[in-house]
């Protein structure tokens, strides 16, 4: 990997969000006191240091900052006040839109206006396929007294653009996966073994579906198990709606008991009660984590409340039989839904649902290597040479 010194990377970076490096004099005391800095990645204090030195090849190359569960503790300890536990939100910004090769993340990371055209051209699009999509907008009822959605927007054809909308989602996350996989492990030429990949899968699949080290960081349990409880608020209603909506949108009144009503229940509630804990969080700015905010990190809860309270006036209004106010509620869920999806999750904040429990399966993959060629005799690895961490303070 090149060394060359890039004297506009600071000020590249600074276009993502606050990133105060002038005042760090490398002390250190961030690396020693964050729980998840360890001897073979030491951050935040790496990160800075690259930065500083102009390295945005090793910065690229760099899995550090997706390792940082943002808990504020490196924050807290600068003796400078240089926020380096923000200057990490910043750097994954700047690393998203680095590995998006479509340019988009970019644009809309350092617009506003980009963000929000953006936001609203896919809603707009989305509210006009829906209008291709209707069938009619009947008035009659069905016999238990319900909406007749499936003659107003037959789940069939619901459905279908499901598919597409995932298709495409995956496609463009993937497509920027696949950049991130190989600006961290492959690009420098000393790809770890595939048997380091397989021993090691185990990371994946565990930090993958607990996020684990989430719970390590400062005084994050509590958050950790909120975070636990919005992916699986999300996991579940991305998969009703994705792979069981023939389930899902029908004209049944099921009763109050039924799994159908209670998975939905489950994480309608949850996704609302943490988007809107998140808004609070924000406003009060009380907690460290919260004192700065991009136009992303609003977004991110505005869009996922606006979409629950959607979702929640289509329910209402179907069960108690008021066709107009459904169809419409319909229409608004779509479209706020739809670009919350597919222009969030690869392009946005939402990216890191990939790009972090990869890191640490990269992470642990880089470690068993670096194991390896030591058992092997091969030259010590630099990282897993660099000593305790407490070198770092
Ligand atoms: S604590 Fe970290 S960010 Fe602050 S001055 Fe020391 S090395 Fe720099
Ligand atoms: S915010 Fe927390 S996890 Fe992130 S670098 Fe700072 S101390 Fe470590």
């Amino acid at each position: 990997m090149e060394n060359v010194t890039d004297p506009g990377l600071i000020a590249d970076i600074r276009r993502y969000g606050h990133f105060d490096v002038d005042g760090c004099y490398n002390c250190g005391s961030c690396a020693a006191v964050c729980a998840l800095s360890e001897d073979s990645a030491l951050f935040p204090r790496k990160s800075m240091r690259l930065a500083q030195l102009g390295l945005r090849e090793r910065l690229l190359g760099s899995l550090d900052p997706w390792l940082c569960y943002y808990c504020g503790d490196c924050s807290k300890t600068c003796p400078r006040q240089t926020e380096p536990g923000e200057s990490m939100m910043t750097l994954r910004r700047f690393l998203t839109a680095q590995y998006d090769w479509t340019g988009l993340s970019a644009r809309m990371y350092r617009s506003a206006w980009w963000e929000l055209g953006v936001l609203g051209a896919v809603g707009l699009l989305t509210g006009w396929i829906m209008s291709r999509l209707m069938a009619g907008m009947p008035t009659e009822l069905t016999a238990q007294g319900g909406v007749r959605i499936n003659e107003f927007l037959p789940m069939t054809r619901v459905h279908a653009f499901d598919w597409v909308m995932a298709a495409g989602l995956t496609f463009f996350l993937m497509s920027n996966v696949a950049r991130f996989f190989w600006y961290t492990m492959l690009r420098d030429g000393d790809a770890p073994p595939l048997r380091s990949y397989v021993s090691e899968l185990w990371t994946l699949v565990w930090d993958g579906a607990t996020q684990i080290r989430f719970r390590e960081c400062g005084e994050n349990s509590p958050r950790w198990v909120k975070h636990l409880l919005l992916v699986t608020g999300y996991g579940l209603m991305f998969s009703l709606i994705v792979f069981f909506l023939p389930w899902f949108q029908t004209e049944n009144l099921y009763p109050l008991w039924h799994p159908q009503r209670w998975l939905g229940y489950y994480a309608t509630a949850v996704l609302t009660v943490f988007a809107v804990e998140i808004l609070w969080s924000r406003v009060k700015k009380e907690e460290e984590i919260h004192r700065f905010s991009d136009l992303s990190d609003w977004l991110f809860p505005i869009l996922l409340l606006l979409t629950t309270l959607t979702g929640i006036a289509v329910h209402v209004f179907r069960y108690a039989g008021w066709p107009f106010p459904m169809y419409y509620a319909y229409f608004a869920h779509m479209m706020v839904a739809v670009p919350m999806l597919t222009v969030e999750v690869p392009f946005g904040k939402w990216a890191h649902i990939s790009y972090r429990p990869l890191a640490a399966y990269f992470q642990a993959v880089k470690t068993n290597a670096a194991g390896l060629r030591r058992a092997e005799g091969a030259a010590p690895d630099a990282a897993a040479d660099a000593g305790p961490k407490a070198q770092a303070a």
